[in-house]
């Protein structure tokens, strides 16, 4: 096997796909790709707000392991965002925010926010594979079947 010349500040790291759920009345406690239950897991999540600012929101997530799906709920999100930054940089609240992937808990724990410099966090930060969009169709289109 040939060996990958790789710089060790170069991130490649890639895991799990990444729905926002802009829906405040969908908990989507099933799967919109695949149907299955989601599981509830509590996840760093790497977050950066314009223009520069990175952190790292532990925040329960829905997950279907299925598809390797991370679900956040948007107002959640949003409201966690503004309470933290309140204390460490009101001016960008409100800015372009933009979800990046997570970290391991690990990092999280040890770092935990101001330990962690930007740097540090894209080092260690696993970058969503991928992001997925849904649109919820209102129940009642659905043929009653059960
Ligand atoms: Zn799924």
């Amino acid at each position: 096997m040939p060996k990958t010349n790789q710089s060790k500040d170069r991130n490649k790291k890639t895991r799990h796909k990444f729905f926002l759920n802009p829906y405040s009345d969908c908990a989507f406690t099933k799967c919109p790709k695949c149907d299955n239950k989601t599981k509830v897991r509590k996840l760093p999540l790497v977050i950066h707000i314009e223009p520069q600012q990175m952190f790292i929101l532990n925040k329960q997530c829905k997950y279907c392991p299925y598809c390797d799906l991370v679900i956040a709920k948007q107002k959640e999100l949003e409201s966690l965002i503004n309470m933290a930054m309140i204390q460490w940089n009101p001016d960008i609240i409100g800015n372009k925010y933009l979800v990046m992937g997570t970290v391991d808990r690990n990092d999280w724990k040890e770092g935990s926010q101001d330990k962690l410099s930007p740097r540090d966090i894209v080092n260690r930060m696993y970058i969503f594979k991928d992001i997925w969009n849904f649109e919820v169709i209102p129940a009642g289109w659905y043929p009653a079947d059960k």
